[in-house]
């Protein structure tokens, strides 16, 4: 048999800004306008724990390949962790780890009883058929089984997973115990105890999140404003048909491949039906094709970045267009691009308050989980606009109290949560 070690997928690497630094300099620019104490301060710019596994997967040729895979707890203050488990060629500990600290403000901030962590398998999932998918997903899952339970820390779809990674894991987790255990994962399918509205969920409340924005600048008519969308994957995918169906115009979208333009607005479900055949938006017939940087830069009023951490940085923030940024992303924004779009009068709508809507909606089913009694669609819909817009008027109100930018606003009311937690449970022993 032989064994080989996959770590030669890993070389768009250099190419981006290293997230955990971004996330370390978002938090120390916070705390500089707080007054907490110094103690606490230092504790919570650590991760609690860390955890890297080296696990075999048998590919269908027979060969058996090493993976290499990541769980973080970054904090458990404010109850059991939570946050997704992502598959991609770009995993590094350190991008697990800033993911895992933005899912402690993200869930602080909108006040759900957790606490943040994230996981990564350096994988290209792409590369592997169904039977290997599954595979690695269960493997990797047998690891973390130490790690997690639904009082613990509870996984979730994110980049390069979705539900099916989430049965499986849910599948792992109840075959080792012995019983069911549908609330040790959200982000599950329905029939299996997901939650009705969480697939489009974080697409959704970047909508209301952007409509709620545009709300407070006066502009309230969709059709005059134009959007432009990174990334259509779950969330670029949701966010645009949600904005297309409240009437926005959809200028541009774009994936990994490619993007594409079309002044007048795009259809966006003819879009998605093109996308469903050829599994790109690339070469769409009724738009122009754009570059992915071509794509960041074009006339609009409101930029959705919804790909990845790291897209927009001091080379092409001066060059954006867009009005408003609101991030469906985590970490989308260099702190460098941050300071030049403040400057410039851009509003930035800042990911643990955009893409809240995912997470939230996952505490609705680990919720419904726990109580075996399910809500309808509509139910959810409701819950979740409640609690964003609450998240957006706090945020609202400290940014206008403390003059500083909606991040920064966003991350000191999330981080005064869990400090103001941790100080009430004291430091162990
Ligand atoms: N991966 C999503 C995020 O970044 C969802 C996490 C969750 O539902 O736990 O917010």
């Amino acid at each position: 048999m032989v064994v080989s070690l996959n770590h030669n997928v890993n070389q768009t690497l250099e190419e981006l800004p290293n997230a955990y630094q971004t996330a370390l300099a978002q938090y120390d620019r916070a705390v500089r306008h707080m007054e907490l104490d110094d103690n606490v301060v230092e504790y919570m710019r650590w991760p609690r724990r860390e955890f890297t596994v080296n696990f075999p997967v048998r590919r269908d040729n027979g060969h058996v390949e090493m993976f290499t895979g990541y769980r973080v707890h970054h904090s458990t203050v404010l109850g059991p962790s939570k946050g997704g488990i992502r598959y991609s060629t770009n995993v590094t500990l350190d991008e697990v780890r800033a993911l895992a600290m933005w899912m402690t403000w993200k869930c602080s901030l909108v006040n759900l009883p957790y606490g943040g962590a994230k996981g990564g398998v350096l994988v290209d999932p792409k590369s592997l058929s169904m039977r290997e998918r599954e595979g690695l997903t269960r493997r990797y899952a047998s690891e973390l089984i130490p790690l997690i339970s639904p009082y613990s820390d509870i996984p979730a779809p994110d980049m390069g997973t979705g539900p099916q990674e989430m049965a499986w894991i849910m599948d792992t987790y109840s075959m080792t115990v012995g019983y069911s255990v549908p609330a040790i994962v959200t982000g599950k399918p329905t029939n299996i105890g997901g939650s009705q509205g969480r697939v489009e969920a974080t697409g959704r409340g970047v909508v209301i999140c952007m409509v709620e924005a545009l709300k407070r600048k006066g502009w309230t008519t969709p059709g005059n404003i134009s959007v432009v969308i990174q990334g259509f994957g779950n969330v670029g995918t949701y966010a645009a048909a949600y904005a297309h169906d409240l009437g926005y115009k959809i200028v541009g979208v774009s994936d990994i491949d490619g993007g594409i333009y079309n002044a007048n607005g795009l259809n966006i479900p003819t879009v998605r039906k093109w996308v469903g055949e050829h599994r790109t938006v690339v070469g769409y017939p009724d738009a122009e094709p754009v570059t992915n940087s071509e794509l960041l830069t074009l006339p609009c009023d409101v930029l959705i970045p919804a790909a990845m951490e790291g897209q927009i940085t001091e080379n092409n923030a001066p060059h954006i267009k867009a009005k408003m940024v609101v991030e469906g992303a985590n970490g989308p924004t260099t702190t460098e691009a941050d300071d030049i779009l403040h400057e410039r009068g851009i509003l930035v709508v800042p990911d643990i308050l955009a893409n809240a809507g995912g997470v939230t909606v996952s505490y609705f089913e680990w919720v419904q989980g726990l109580q075996e009694f399910f809500w309808d669609v509509e139910e959810v819909y409701r819950q979740l606009e409640r609690i964003l817009i609450r998240a957006y008027d706090g945020t609202a109100t400290m940014t206008e109290k403390h003059n500083v930018d909606m991040r920064t606003a966003a991350q000191m009311t999330a981080i005064q949560r869990v400090g103001d937690a941790l100080v009430t449970r004291g430091f162990y022993p």
